[in-house]
């Protein structure tokens, strides 16, 4: 008798599986990794096999059967890495294995043929695109989105009117299986022939060709500062590595930066590329992960999720901008896409290659580390000035205002940071003195004037902007503070015209497509101002820009936060990054923590020292990477049921040699009261298992009690 081992996808923590079932004579093709309707808990349910076995526990013929076997079996390394999740971030086994399935699969409604086309613009309809071709506006409208998205589901932009520009050659649309199309060769971006590469980077290629060639290689880091040609390395490590008949994953830190990376390797190796992000529609995300599965791509680029593409025989993982906390994932499982990969690259052999011009300290201490000092283009990183803010009242400093009047006269470009978004911080009452908070949450609600309300950046509520006090009738209210919005006002009032526009990006700028907008339109610029948060210090690439400004620059400093030195040094240097490209490149750093070491050292562009600083004092705090945290946040309706749901964990928490602080009131955050617990262990398995058998043992009573309980193993 053959008898598989089901997980079912059950949502609650309290199903724990896998449970037996037999299987019928036509089953005979389940195996690990296939995902089966079952019989479960008088419902139907799915599962997915993690064990085959030819006896049970169970006598016969108590046993049932599956009802159906889905097409879409997960590969069976993918099955384990699922199993490995499940416990490493205290999750359950039907929550990690929901990560690893194909795309919908399972859904009850099969996809037909019509829905999944997809069009894709091809190389005669970027040219018409950029070569000044008669279209109508909506054509040009099409075009461009395909161009910026890639293939889209064709029913999402209208079948018909894609069809005419089918017919002219512009526009294909495949019904089965996409095919990248050819991009436009991007000058300077992606060159199609491999670059003849300078000698630091023939020494960091030979570096990870060493350590590929070795099978069982440690991680291997490659800081480079930006514009040293990181790319090229990727691309030629990736070019051995499929000429090995081996396959090769990239991360990027997020979907706002995959079609830059898409097209970088699209052009370098044709359709053996595939992308997988939640922005694409289900359809095409299925199609790219049966390209994936079945060989016929062999890389594939895309955000955290892509680490788990079904690719067979990996060789290399590449992990780019390393640094970027948007590597973990904030639903359950709580995992750290850069953790993942490297766990797949042990079990396949592969090499794990992460880059960044501010890596972290923990892959700093992880294994080798190769280093590319110089940029490709020889110009000097940009001279950094700290402008010590303390004692002044006007937001920007003079010397700041100095440097934008002078740059507005000469039509340069410059990007302004400001990590906070909205027009005010908070609202006050001058006569009572109340704050205006969030009704869910405990805190201050931020005025956005553009939108006309007022928001809570925790949880999305809204309301209308007071014009008087509730409680005390008065008119008198105040603004404190300034963000983004008010910043982007302000710079549009005293230096903004036709041909020197400010523009904003932040999160207010919804959707991918507005803030690509936001982008195309700075760099079609010939000068202007970019204004954002920390969005602007990401990963774009433009040639030039003048100056760059961080205000506030502690602000992330008075985080709470173990890592706020290691953000703050990331955030200034990478800005920098981005700002020293043109000649003659210069920042300015506003601060009223003039001597603070994150900032002092990005000012000296001394990320060696930074770092030696940055791990001693980690291991004298015994801090990660010396130790690992796992924080447990238990949100109930009332504070006192979270707090005491949470005493109980704390009680049955034994991990050896670990520390364990509160449980600790946090505040309250969709109406939910929370409190929390952090345990801080140098020994991280067994603390781990403890956390885990805790909230196991714990799980139904807090149901009972409508106490939710999360786990996050390495919290950001
Ligand atoms: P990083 O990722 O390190 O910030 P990029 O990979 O974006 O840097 O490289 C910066 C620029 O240098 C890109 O335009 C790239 O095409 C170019 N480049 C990289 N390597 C070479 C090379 N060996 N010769 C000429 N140009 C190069
Ligand atoms: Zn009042
Ligand atoms: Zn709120």
């Amino acid at each position: 008798m053959k008898i598989a081992r089901v997980q079912p996808l059950a949502r609650t923590r309290a199903v724990r599986g896998p449970f037996d079932y037999k299987l019928k004579p036509e089953h005979a093709e389940v195996e690990v990794g296939s995902v089966v309707r079952v019989p479960f808990a008088r419902r139907s349910m799915l599962g997915v096999v993690v064990e085959l076995a030819g006896e049970s526990s169970v006598t016969p013929e108590r046993l049932a059967e599956p009802e159906a076997v889905l097409e879409d079996r997960v590969p069976a390394d993918l099955v384990e890495l699922a199993m490995w999740m499940a416990s490493e971030y205290c999750s359950t086994p039907a929550r990690a294995l929901a990560l690893v399935l194909a795309p919908g699969a399972g859904a009850r409604t099969p996809t037909r043929t019509r829905q999944t086309l997809e069009a894709a613009i091809t190389a005669s309809g970027l040219r018409a695109l950029h070569g000044g071709a008669v279209l109508t506006a909506r054509q040009r409208g099409l075009l461009e989105e395909l161009e910026r998205r890639g293939p889209i589901l064709a029913a999402e932009l209208g079948t018909t009117a894609l069809r005419r520009l089918e017919a002219r050659g512009l526009v294909e649309i495949e019904g089965r299986m996409w095919r990248p199309s050819p991009r436009r060769p991007a000058v300077g971006h992606a060159p199609a022939d491999p670059l003849p590469l300078t000698g630091e980077q023939r020494g960091a290629l030979d570096a990870v060709r060493a350590a590929s060639a070795n099978g069982r290689a440690s991680p291997l880091l490659l800081h480079g500062v930006t514009g040293s040609g990181k790319t090229e390395i990727y691309l030629q490590a990736a070019q051995a590595t499929l000429a090995a008949s081996r396959s090769v994953i990239v991360l990027v830190p997020e979907i706002a930066l995959t079609p830059q990376a898409l097209a970088r390797f699209t052009a370098r190796f044709g359709d053996v590329v595939a992308v997988m992000h939640s922005g694409l529609s289900a359809a095409a995300r299925r199609i790219q992960w049966r390209r994936l599965r079945d060989g016929e791509a062999r890389i594939c680029v895309g955000p955290r999720s892509a680490v788990f593409a079904p690719l067979s025989d990996l060789g290399l993982l590449i992990v780019d901008e390393e640094h970027e906390s948007s590597y973990k994932h904030e639903g359950d499982p709580r995992y750290d896409a850069r953790a993942v990969a490297e766990r797949r690259a042990r079990a396949h052999g592969a090499l794990l290659l992460q880059g960044s011009a501010t890596p972290r300290p923990e892959s700093v201490i992880a294994g080798a580390r190769v280093r590319l000092s110089r940029r490709i283009d020889a110009r000097p990183l940009p001279g950094v000035e700290i402008l010590d803010m303390r004692g002044r009242h006007h937001p920007l400093h003079p010397e700041t205002r100095l440097a934008l009047a002078d740059l507005r006269r000469q039509r340069g470009k410059a990007v302004v940071l400001l990590n906070r978004r909205g027009w005010s911080n908070f609202l006050s009452c001058r006569a009572c003195g109340r704050v205006w908070l969030c009704p869910h949450c405990d805190v201050a609600l931020v005025l956005h004037r553009g939108g006309g309300r007022m928001a809570c950046h925790h949880c999305g509520h809204q309301e209308p902007i007071p014009s008087r006090c509730p409680a005390c009738a008065s008119t008198a209210v105040a603004r404190h503070g300034a963000g983004t919005e008010r910043l982007e006002h302000e710079l549009q009032g005293a230096l903004g015209d036709a041909s020197f526009p400010v523009l904003r990006l932040d999160a207010d700028a919804t959707g991918t497509r507005a803030r690509a907008q936001v982008l195309e339109r700075f760099a079609a610029a010939d000068g202007g101002l970019l204004v954002g948060t920390q969005m602007v210090a990401k990963g774009h690439d433009f040639p030039d820009v003048a100056l760059g400004v961080v205000l506030d620059a502690d602000a992330t400093l008075r985080f709470p936060d173990f890592r706020a030195e290691e953000r703050t040094f990331a955030l200034i240097t990478q800005l920098a990054g981005r700002a020293g490209r043109a000649v003659s490149g210069r920042v300015l750093v506003q601060t009223r923590a003039p001597e603070a070491r994150s900032i002092s050292f990005a000012a000296r562009h001394d990320a060696d020292g930074f770092l030696a600083q940055e791990l001693s004092r980690r291991e004298a705090l015994r801090y990660p990477p010396f130790a690992s945290l796992i924080r447990i946040v238990c949100a109930a309706g009332e504070a006192a049921e979270a707090q005491a749901l949470a005493g109980e964990l704390r009680q049955r928490l034994d991990p050896p040699g670990a520390s364990i602080l509160g449980p600790a009131p946090l505040f309250r955050l969709r109406g939910r009261a929370r409190s929390q617990i952090v345990v801080k262990a140098e020994q991280r398995t067994p603390a781990i298992a403890s956390v885990g058998e805790a909230v196991d043992a714990l799980a139904s009573v807090a149901s009972r009690r409508g106490v939710s309980v999360s786990v996050d193993v390495d919290p950001q």
